[in-house]
């Protein structure tokens, strides 16, 4: 490379001018690279146990709790200094640090939910040797990754005594998984010519669940029998129970290192507890703040946000009045929320080199070059989504510079091809400024998503240096 003194007029011009975009891995220090490895690590244990909404929400909680953050219940009066947590439902949580200027207010919001397999409410039946269990997916999936891919499940039912019962079974190495298996090549002719969204479709996810009958000739359906003879003996539950239930299967796969080198991780879930990890790290790690931070885990984002947990809910609207009532200021809800600041942190789709055509190469992000602050999102002409103000988007511009944090930009997809919605336009419509700041990804919404490090660790310090400016717009 041409020294400074070496290089033409022409060479510093375009230095100067021309955007800069690599790798962030670059130029790093040996211990640099060693904080962002520990903190992946802390990352991968965290969603190995976090792979539903709910066990997400009780992870959160548990940390923190450690970390002093008292439940808002339990809160009388709120003053600087003060740290707290609003629980809806174990499944939406907003966690809250007041600042010295309590009536300014930073907001991170992510989802806690991911697309997985839904029990239907009646999902027991006998065929072939085998019980089986239908299922009703959730979120945006292609169905067919989740053929011969080993399951857990994970959920709560309830006795009709109203006992509460929490299931969870195949997490562990030693408990047995649950599978869907998919048709032999052999015998898959007529499948095969079918398009991919009906390779596999809804109604052929069925889970087997159990194989062994009970030893009595004059039953009809000995394995469903036997198999609600073992839930009723160790849970005390009766099929009838199911109609009840919240039980999910999520893919049986812990989270791994990618790659020789292993900077990248392999996970299910990602979308979008990477952004649920960091910005709850950051809003615990921040040292000093002077606006009221809050972290915002929101569920049902992968369904459109709607429902009694969802961003579209109510939810800031109790908070932001409890916070009020407490801290005793002289504010209306719609007062305070409309000059919060906010990021909707969420994920995008990173470049893949196998399927370029559906990006604009020059308009989108690529794993490794840092955390992507997205304008806007949404599809066609700009649907559903917020447009980011250029005011708010060369703020978020500073705080990277000043911070010596990498961030990229893009859109996910070419215009027409598809697209996705976040909670930002759920944010931005009390009027707060938002954006879309998260890391990308490879094999979005697939049962083992993969991410870089490098830009896990950027929207981790993304995140905390937005917590700690003290700056309006
Ligand atoms: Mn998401
Ligand atoms: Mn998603």
């Amino acid at each position: 490379m041409a020294t400074d003194q070496k290089k033409t007029k022409n060479q510093k011009l375009q230095e100067k001018l021309f955007i800069k975009k690599e790798s962030a891995w670059l130029d790093l220090k040996p211990e640099e690279q060693k904080k962002i490895f520990s903190f992946a690590d802390g990352y991968k244990e965290f969603i190995k146990n976090s792979k539903t909404e709910r066990l997400c929400i009780s992870n959160i909680v548990s940390i923190l709790e450690e970390n002093g953050f008292k439940d808002i219940r339990k809160v009388k009066d709120l003053k600087p200094g003060d740290r707290f947590y609003k629980n809806f439902k174990g499944k939406t949580l907003l966690a809250c640090r007041v600042g010295e200027n309590i009536e300014n207010i930073r907001l991170v919001g992510s989802h806690v939910d991911s697309p997985r397999l839904d029990l239907k409410p009646s999902p027991l039946y006998e065929d072939a040797e085998m019980a089986l269990l239908q299922t009703h997916y959730y979120g945006g999936i292609k169905k067919y990754h989740w053929v011969n891919q080993p399951l857990e499940l994970h959920g709560i039912a309830f006795t009709r005594e109203g006992k509460e019962v929490p299931l969870h079974i195949g997490a562990e190495d030693d408990e047995p998984k649950f599978i869907i298996p998919d048709l032999l090549p052999h015998l898959a002719q007529e499948q095969m010519k079918k398009n991919g969204n009906k390779v596999v479709e809804g109604e052929e996810l069925n889970i087997v669940f159990g194989h062994i009958p009970i030893n009595d000739k004059d039953i009809k359906e000995k394995i469903k029998l036997n198999v609600l003879k073992y839930l009723n003996e160790k849970y005390g539950l009766v099929e009838e129970d199911f109609n009840i239930a919240e039980l999910e299967f999520v893919p049986a796969v812990k989270p791994m290192d990618i790659g020789i080198d292993g900077g990248m991780v392999g996970a299910y879930g990602q979308d979008d507890r990477v952004c649920v990890y960091t910005s709850l790290k950051a809003l615990i790690d921040v040292q000093s703040h002077t606006d009221t931070i809050i972290s915002y885990f929101s569920d049902k984002e992968e369904t459109g946000s709607m429902g009694d947990t969802g961003a579209e809910s109510f939810a800031l609207i109790t908070f932001t009045s409890e916070y009020i009532r407490k801290t005793g200021i002289d504010f209306t809800w719609e007062q305070l929320l409309e000059h919060t600041m906010s990021i909707s942190a969420d994920v995008t789709g990173a470049l893949d080199p196998t399927y370029k055509s559906v990006n604009d190469p020059g308009n989108v992000s690529y794993v490794g070059r840092g955390i992507s602050i997205e304008k806007y999102g949404g599809r066609g002409g700009k649907y559903s989504t917020n447009d980011a103000r250029a005011e708010y988007m060369q703020y978020m511009r500073r705080i990277a510079d000043e911070n010596k944090i990498p961030w990229q930009t893009g859109e996910q997809g070419k215009i027409d091809t598809g697209g996705g919605g976040t909670i930002a336009m759920f944010l931005s419509r009390y009027g707060m400024d938002c954006v879309d700041v998260g890391p990308c990804m490879l094999a979005m919404h697939s049962t083992c998503e993969v991410t870089s490090k490098a830009d896990i660790y950027s929207a981790y310090r993304f995140y905390m240096a937005f917590f700690q400016d003290g700056e309006d717009v």
